[in-house]
């Protein structure tokens, strides 16, 4: 196994347990590593400090674990089960009225580069580094191991996660199983999930809490969810007894399985209609005073920190129209998951919106990713999605 030996002085933020290594901080390699290979951690002080995947980039290590420990079939079984116990310590596993969750999230879970989400009796495995798709098969292993009957299927969905760079021509497929049925219950409703094509592992998990939040306030009220995909915040919004729910979004596949999963829930219940029309279009020709409750929970506007700027503009462009437009006394929920965007930062994008509005504005709460997406409190940059409910007078 090659040793990347560390300049003086880098090894202070492993001692934080921050779990990567810039490629600046190397002093040198002994060894040829290939993207995707374990390699080990020595100070200059020539001291073991961790082990982990090598990368090509400017981040070259992701950190499996600061103990000189073998990576081997025991190891991931120990990772996984411990990320187990935290789900089932929160209620999220093993809640009949819950199938879908996160079992692993990447640094937070300490497996850097991996991600793998639990629908019913399939997991969706995404490898976003190279080392953790050269472990799937591993991988998959102890996830049976540590899953028992829970888990019937595995399916390895890293088709367009993994760096083009690595040329691995990696295709979608199953590791495991092999079943046909794609519908999961997040507390208590139903949904189709697309793993074979839908964005992410299929879902956005990481909204099933503030969807819970959602449903809370849409008794009697008009709702428009745009960028509604497959239509979570629909279909919890015609559950908590919303009077109409439009949901948009821009592709026609997403109205199709958000009809669908309305459908699957609320069979011919006539408050929902699904439009195939770009937000800014939408929000622009829409009569004022048609909503009092707005989601607005679009893409990234920011995948990187050069993207900055113009996301600001954009989450600020975007909320505006929604200020100009909901009706008095409406509630909006408003979200960015970029990254590179903080919370302030956000939040002044939002406050720019409301102050050209004119209008009188009120934070009721601000939303962050729920706990099984927790953040490694040695890894800050883990935190990307935030939110803000508002009441808008
Ligand atoms: N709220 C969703 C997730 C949204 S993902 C949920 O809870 O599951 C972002 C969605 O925005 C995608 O489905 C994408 O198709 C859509 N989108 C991207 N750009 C858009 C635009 N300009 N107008 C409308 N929808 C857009």
């Amino acid at each position: 196994m090659s040793i990347i030996y560390l300049k003086r002085g880098k090894e202070e933020s492993l001692r934080r347990y921050h779990p990567w290594i810039f490629s600046g901080a190397i002093h040198h390699i002994d060894g040829e590593p290939a993207e995707g290979d374990l390699v080990r951690v020595f100070t200059s002080e020539n001291e073991f400090i961790a082990c982990g995947h090598w990368q090509i980039g400017s981040i070259a290590v992701r950190i499996l674990t600061f103990v000189d420990e073998p990576i081997d079939a025991a190891f991931w079984q120990r990772r996984l089960s411990t990320a187990l116990d935290v789900r089932c310590g929160i209620g999220v596993a093993g809640n009949p009225e819950n199938d879908t969750y996160r079992l692993v999230h990447g640094e937070g879970d300490n497996l850097p580069g991996l991600v793998i989400d639990i629908y019913g009796q399939t997991a969706v495995v995404q490898a976003h580094s190279v080392g953790m798709h050269v472990c799937r098969e591993e991988i998959a292993k102890a996830l049976k191991v540590v899953m028992g009957d829970a888990v019937q299927n595995i399916f390895y969905k890293s088709e367009t996660t993994l760096p083009f760079k690595a040329e691995l021509g990696q295709e979608n497929g199953f590791l495991l199983g092999g079943s046909p049925d794609d519908v999961a219950m997040e507390n208590g409703l139903r949904f189709h999930i697309d793993w074979l094509r839908g964005q992410k592992t299929g879902f956005f998990v990481d909204q099933r809490d503030n969807r819970s939040l959602l449903e809370h306030y849409s008794r009697g009220r008009a709702v428009l969810n745009m960028f509604c995909y497959t239509g979570g915040f629909s279909v919890y919004a015609m559950r908590g007894g919303a009077r109409l729910v439009h949901s948009v979004d821009s592709s026609a596949k997403a109205v199709d399985l958000v009809n669908e999963n309305v459908e699957l829930n609320f069979p011919g219940d006539q408050r929902h209609e699904a439009y195939a029309e770009d937000a800014f279009k939408f929000l622009q020709q829409m009569d004022k005073d048609a909503y009092d409750l707005i989601i607005l929970d679009p893409p990234a506007f920011a995948k990187h920190k050069d993207a900055l700027r113009n996301a600001l503009k954009g989450y600020t462009r975007l909320n505006s129209r929604a200020f100009e437009k909901i009706r008095s006394g409406g509630i909006l929920f408003t979200f960015s998951c970029s990254q590179a965007v903080s919370k302030d930062q956000f939040r002044m994008a939002v406050f720019t919106a409301a102050a050209q509005s004119g209008r009188n504005v009120r934070i009721l709460h601000q939303l962050h990713q729920p706990a099984d997406h927790p953040i490694n409190i040695y890894h800050p940059e883990g935190e990307y999605l935030k939110g803000l409910v508002l009441y808008v007078e």
